[in-house]
Parts: C-alpha cells; sequence; structure tokens
C-alpha cells in the first residue's frame, strides 16, 4: 500500500512569502527555503521583518486569501488521490494555509502553527515536530506504508531521501544540481507516471 507526500509551497500553489513580498513591496520577504537552508534562521529573519513593518497575521491572511493553487494542481490532485492515498508535508503553517486547501479540496495537511499576541502581531511560530517531514516518512513506513515522495526544495530533500522513491518537482536549477540522485519533474502529467511507475515496481 503506498502513501504519496507531497510538499506545498512551490509544487502545488505558489510561494506564500513571495506573493506577500510582491503585494507589500517588500522584497527581503522574498527570501525562501531555497535560498536559506536553515528554517529556523529564515522564520526569525521573517518575524523580525513583521515586526520592524509592523504587519499583523492579518495583513498576510488577506494576500493569501487573494491566492490560487498552481495550474492544473487541483486536476493532479484528484487524479492523484484517486488512486493513492496522500498526505500534504508542508513547513508553513495552519493559519495561512486554509484559503488554499479549500481550493485543493482539502486533503490532509501536516504543517505548523503560529502564535500571535492579543493586537495579532505574529510572536512566534511552533514547529509540530523538528524534521516533520522526514518523521512523517519514517512513521508512514513503520505503519507498513511504502511512500513516495515529491518537493522543490532543501527542506524537501530528508523527506525525499527517507522515502522509498523520491522526486524533485519545480525544483530551482541549483537544487537538482546538488541532489541529482532525485529525479526532476517539471509538469503533473509527467510526476503523475512518475509515480505510477514507481509503485508498479513496488507492487
Ligand atoms: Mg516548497
Amino acid at each position: 500500500m503506498q502513501v504519496v507526500c507531497l510538499d506545498l509551497e512551490g509544487v502545488l500553489v505558489p510561494e506564500i512569502w513571495i506573493a506577500f513580498a510582491e503585494r507589500t513591496g517588500i522584497p527581503d520577504f522574498r527570501r525562501t527555503t531555497r535560498d536559506e537552508p536553515d528554517y529556523d534562521k529564515l522564520m526569525r529573519w521573517r518575524l523580525d521583518l513583521l515586526r520592524q513593518h509592523r504587519l499583523k497575521l492579518a495583513d498576510i491572511q488577506e494576500v493569501i486569501g487573494g491566492m490560487a493553487p498552481l495550474p492544473g494542481a487541483r486536476e493532479f490532485l484528484d487524479e492523484l488521490r484517486s488512486r493513492y492515498q496522500l498526505i500534504i508535508l508542508s513547513d508553513t503553517f495552519y493559519e495561512f494555509a486554509d484559503p488554499l486547501m479549500s481550493q485543493l479540496g482539502r486533503p490532509t495537511l501536516f504543517c505548523h502553527r503560529l502564535m500571535t499576541d492579543a493586537d495579532g502581531f505574529v510572536v512566534e511560530y511552533r514547529l509540530r515536530q523538528p524534521d516533520q517531514k522526514r518523521q512523517a516518512v519514517n512513521a508512514l513506513k513503520a505503519l507498513n506504508f511504502r511512500v513516495m515522495a515529491a518537493g522543490d526544495s532543501y527542506n524537501d530533500t530528508a523527506m525525499l531521501g527517507a522515502a522509498d522513491t523520491g522526486f524533485l518537482m519545480h525544483a530551482p536549477e541549483h537544487i537538482a544540481a546538488e541532489f541529482p540522485q532525485f529525479p526532476r519533474h517539471e509538469s503533473y502529467p509527467s510526476l503523475l507516471a512518475a509515480f505510477d511507475d514507481a509503485a508498479a515496481r513496488m507492487a
């Protein structure tokens, strides 16, 4: 029995923080896991920036409310879920994800939480568990699932390595060059075919 684990941002939806950088006109928010491999460092940088610019959680949620999944993502997920069990493993936050998850048909999502103060300013973030993507894959394997995974960035490579089969999807050049062990896909039909091939080999 196979489970597919997918990253969210960059794979199924645009990068939320890049959309936020564009909307606010503050280019420093463009820094993502594609640029900074240390997630804690990246989040500290973002929380500092939010504080400096006096931006609240509601300001970010407003931007996300106007976003849509990447073209074809919903159809891809529907097709994938007709063939395999699916879990989205993301380093985003439940407070951000809801409008996008509803457009994706609400697949299962494992991610993190943001803490706000009484005025709605983001004061802290809480990882549900450190290294959660790898931990989730290992836990699924312990439950006797075969795991296939795809992601686009540094924060996915531990998940891809732990999975029985891992693919890069929409990965930037430098990440594809650094992790040549993970076959690279650029379209949903090609990724779906790769999952089917891998599943057939596991059967
Ligand atoms: Mg990503």
